[in-house]
């Protein structure tokens, strides 16, 4: 915990970077055919660069859930996220949600993924995290493909209730759903008898940044458990181009506060201490 820094109770917290670009979120899916993603301006490169100056300037260290599609076309870029000492973990390959494939197509996506990021990265990868969340009780069979392609962590729930990904009744932390896998949800808080989100995402630029700052405090003090955060690239892209079509609660989710998240994020930085999800949750003999 933050008061007793030089004592054995300082609590670190594990940072994630979901790396895709502003086109290939799911909640645009329906306006954006992965046919266009070739054709669209790419903005994954500089956001990125910037999110490693960030992280340099604050002396923190993250794990990149990258997709297999950005690694294939901008492997520089990959090999910089992991020489600068990044954990470089997988998104799957093209961004399709678990909820949206059958066993097979689900297992080749996630095994493909895996084999270009440890190809282009010449590291294994160890750790995966399903396009927007997508595993619960309706895909039970998801995590032991996880296991058979061989990673050993998944971060693909999200326990709380939301109209596009979530498991509510989900364990809250740490976990082993199938041998060999643990699963490591993102950081909520237990309110009311409900689940409330606390670890990045829409809530974080929506919300006051107290909140998430009492609400991380909170897990770490009450739960004891480290917290795991989740932002993206294009989260501090304000300029990035415009996706016509969208609905307008879509639009909101996606554009609110841009502006502000890197002053954000920087100040979330600053309050806790942060490291790579291998190293927050795989060495504490879970
Ligand atoms: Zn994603």
């Amino acid at each position: 915990m933050i008061e007793s820094e030089a004592g054995r109770g300082v609590m670190i917290n594990a940072l994630s970077v979901d790396v895709e670009d502003y086109f290939q979120v799911s909640a645009f899916a329906a306006h954006i055919p992965r046919s266009k993603w070739d054709s669209l301006p790419c903005r994954i490169e500089q956001n990125v660069e910037r999110v490693l100056a960030l992280l340099a300037d604050k002396n923190v260290h993250a794990t990149f859930f990258t997709l297999g599609w950005v690694a294939e076309r901008y492997p520089t870029l990959i090999r910089r996220i992991a020489q600068a000492g990044h954990e470089l973990a997988s998104h799957g390959f093209a961004h399709h949600r678990a909820t949206e494939q059958v066993r097979g197509a689900f297992l080749a996506d996630i095994c493909l993924a895996k084999a270009v990021l440890e190809d282009v990265s010449g590291q294994e990868v160890v750790g995966y995290r399903a396009p927007s969340f997508s595993l619960g009780p309706e895909n039970p069979w998801a995590v032991d493909c996880i296991a058979e392609a061989g990673y050993r962590y998944s971060s693909s729930i999200y326990p709380i209730r939301h109209d596009h990904y979530g498991a509510p009744g989900a364990p809250r932390f740490a976990h082993q759903p199938t041998p060999g896998v643990l699963e490591l949800p993102v950081a909520t808080v237990r309110l009311f008898e409900s689940n409330l989100p606390a670890g990045g995402g829409g809530y974080f630029r929506l919300l006051p940044y107290a909140v998430s700052r009492w609400s991380i405090r909170r897990i770490n003090r009450i739960d004891g458990q480290p917290a795991l955060f989740y932002f993206h690239p294009w989260e501090i892209d304000p300029e990035q181009p415009r996706v016509e079509g969208a609905g307008a609660k879509t639009r909101f989710r996606h554009y609110v506060n841009l502006r502000r998240m890197q002053a954000k994020l920087r100040r979330l930085l600053d309050d806790f201490r942060w490291d790579r999800v291998d190293r927050v949750f795989l060495q504490r003999g879970g």
